[in-house]
Order: C-alpha cells, then structure tokens, then sequence
C-alpha cells in the first residue's frame, strides 16, 4: 500500500477561501473571453501562487487561460495534466462570498446565517451523514459557494506545491491548466491541444470523493424559429397569423416522457429552456442530451416531424429548426488512451480508498478535451449541491482528492 501524502491541511482551506471570494460568474449574454472581469483577477492571482511555488512556464494567455508546468523528475515519462474551472455558474450569484467554515461537523441540519430560509438538509444532502467529524465549507445562504470549481482548482494548487516541496517523490511532467467559462459552456473554445501537450488529462470537477466520472452526456443543441404574420389586431382578420400560438401548440407535444424532470439514469431528453418573442416571430433553445451520441439524430428528427405538422396545423406558419453540435460523451473517446481511468483506480487501490466509475447527466470539460483527443476523465473534488445557494464543500475530500492526483502521478511517472 502506498503512503497518503500528507497535504497541508491550512494551507488548502486558505486557498479555497481566497479563490472562493472572487467573484468569477459566467455571463453567457456577452461574447467576450473570458465573459466576466473577476475570471481574470482569479487568473492573476492563481498565477502568482504558482510562480511562488516554482511552477515553470506559468502564464495567463491572451484569453484569460492559466498555464504552468510541474516538471518531471523520472526519464522519459509521459506529460499528463490537471484541469479545473476559474468560472462559477450564473444559476447563482457569486457576487460577495461570504464562506463558512464548520470545523468538526457534528451532524444534523445546517442553517445558513445570512439567510433564515436556506437550510442545508441531511435528507437532501444524505450524503452529510457520513461526513460527522469533517471540516465542511458553506456559503451564508446568499450566494453560491464556487466549490464547482474552486475546490477543483485548490486542490490541484495543493497537490502541485506538495511535489515542489517533495523533489523525492518520483512523477513525470505535470501540465496544469485553469480554463474559464466552463458553465457557459466554452471552457476549452481556446484550448490547444498541442499545447497542452499531455497524453492524458484529469479534471478535477466532480462531486464528493471517490468519483471516476468516465461518461457523460453527448449534447446537441436546436434553436426553433417559428414565424407568423403580424398585422394590427384590428384589421387582422384572417391576415394575422400568430406565432405565439404555434409555438404553445409545438411546446405541448413535445414528449413529455423525455424531460430531464421525467428521467433519470441512462434516458436522455429533449429539454427547452428559453422561450422568446412575440406575434411575428418567437424563439425556442432545446437542449438535446443522450449517453448514445446517435440518439440526438433521433430526438433531432422526432423535434422536426412535430415542427412539420404544426406548420400544417397551423396554415400560414413557418417553423425552421436549426441543430448546433455541442459536446461528446467521453467513453467515444476514453478507449484511445485507456491507462487514463486505470491508473486513477489503480491510485485509489493503492491507497486504501473506494471509487466509483460513474456517468453523469451533463458535460464537463473533459468530454470535450477527450473529443479533440486529449481523453480526460473527471476526478471528485468534495463540491457538493453545486449551483445553489445551498452549496457546500469538505475539506477531507479535498485532501483526500490531491492523495488521489499525487498518487495518479506517480503511477504516471513509472510507466
Ligand atoms: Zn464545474
């Protein structure tokens, strides 16, 4: 069995909270990179802490990207790379963090003081009954936390700076990257690959502990155009051809039993989430998901046979429906470089310590790392009800988590 590496306990809590307080929300209705300023201030000072550790080529590129280099101390292996998220998700707020932190949770619910009706609860959290005895980080019931994904990032920051200070412990080249704009969806829009240079990749951006995310959703998305005939309500008789109605007759046959509030497990779903526009003309945004990459073809088709017949039922509109290509589930593309997932269970097995090959429902960056050819599985990271005011992480995954990394390492560094 091999030893746990013995992180700096403090030493991660105060980063996760410095990296926490920034306020670093995606905004999706720019087209700016990064879409918000605080990305940048995140960037500069992760920066800094990683010139102060000694990490080579550390940079922030023209579009807010964090880079820097652990360098290998073994011959001729092979460079892997670490990656999480600078962005927070725009569900919520990050504005203001104000973090909690519980040293020594004794269990039982947990009132947020900033806000009397947010409660994190053991029978929505029921994974808090395992965690008695941990040091667990809240919000004041405010804002979101961030631990998606600056758990992610503290982390990673911890484990590299244990290897600078352990030049004993054998690994190979370990490129470290922060992307931006995860949650917007164009984390990796200015990524090089080439640059990165690494055989396998590693996001540190899963919930709890233990978590060897190795599938996630494919996803495509369509933007439906439906368009009528506007003309003033009082000379519109059989002129006026509204969209809005055509557009509540498309929403209502839409499946049902394909929504993501309708499914679970391994069912995908037609999801749509905006709705725009008036008389003349409205918008709709679906998102199309399915673990098998050929089903959104299917889900695509199934939308455009019922924009078809509601143009038939409803003489004088046009409905056009455009299909976008989002991201690819990672199992397409894991099998090129299969020691990536084996060397991260053979890290747990190493170190006494359970795992689980999981899918989740939804994308992370490494499903489009992994499809550009950079095969990334996703690693927990001790955050937990992401997105919510209600988020919260523990510090013990955290460090449990660097054991992880710095394990996987090694076993990098020997093959
Ligand atoms: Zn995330």
């Amino acid at each position: 069995m091999a030893e746990l590496a013995n992180l700096n306990r403090e030493r991660l809590l105060e980063r996760f909270l410095r990296y926490v307080k920034v306020n670093t929300t995606a905004n999706a209705e720019t087209d700016e990179y990064p879409s918000s300023q605080g990305q940048w201030e995140l960037g500069k000072i992760v920066l800094g802490e990683l010139q102060e550790l000694g990490a080579e080529d550390a940079h922030v590129d023209d579009y807010g990207l964090v880079w820097g280099m652990i360098p290998g101390n073994v011959e001729g292996a092979s460079t892997i790379a670490w990656n999480s998220h600078l962005d927070t998700s725009p569900e919520t707020t990050g504005d203001n963090v104000k973090p909690q932190v519980i040293e020594s949770y004794e269990g039982g619910d947990i009132p947020l003081p900033g806000d009397e009706s947010k409660i994190i609860t053991v029978a929505e959290s029921p994974e808090l009954k395992e965690l008695i005895g941990k040091t667990l980080i809240t919000t004041d019931g405010t804002t979101l936390l961030g631990g998606d994904d600056k758990a992610g990032i503290a982390i990673i920051m911890e484990a590299a700076n244990y290897l600078m200070e352990h030049p004993e412990i054998p690994h190979g080249p370990i490129r470290i990257l922060f992307t931006c704009d995860e949650e917007i969806g164009r984390g990796v829009n200015h990524v090089d690959i080439e640059k990165v240079g690494a055989v396998a990749a590693y996001t540190l951006d899963g919930g709890g502990a233990g978590d060897i995310d190795v599938e996630t959703f494919s996803a495509d998305g369509l933007t439906v155009k439906v368009k009528g005939v506007n003309i003033h309500p009082s000379i519109a008789k059989d002129r006026m051809v509204n969209a809005l109605r055509a557009a509540g007759a498309f929403l209502e046959r839409l499946p049902a039993d394909q929504a993501p509030e309708t499914t679970e497990d391994r069912a995908g779903f037609i999801h749509p989430y905006v709705l725009d526009g008036g008389v003349a003309e409205v918008t709709i945004k679906i998102l199309l998901r399915d673990f098998d990459t050929a089903q959104l073809e299917v889900k695509a088709d199934l939308v455009r046979g019922i924009a078809s017949q509601v143009e038939q039922d409803y003489p004088g509109i046009s409905i056009d429906v455009d299909h976008q290509k989002q991201y690819r589930n990672m199992a397409d593309g894991l099998p090129k470089e299969p020691r990536a997932v084996e060397f991260a269970k053979q890290a747990h097995d190493q170190l006494n310590l359970e795992y689980r090959l999981s899918s989740i429902r939804g994308g992370t960056d490494g499903s489009m790392l992994t499809e550009k050819g950079l095969p990334t599985p996703n690693l927990s990271s001790g955050q937990h009800t992401q997105h919510s005011p209600l988020e919260w992480a523990c510090l013990d995954e955290m460090i449990q988590q660097g054991q992880v990394l710095i394990q996987t390492a090694v076993i990098w560094g020997q093959n």
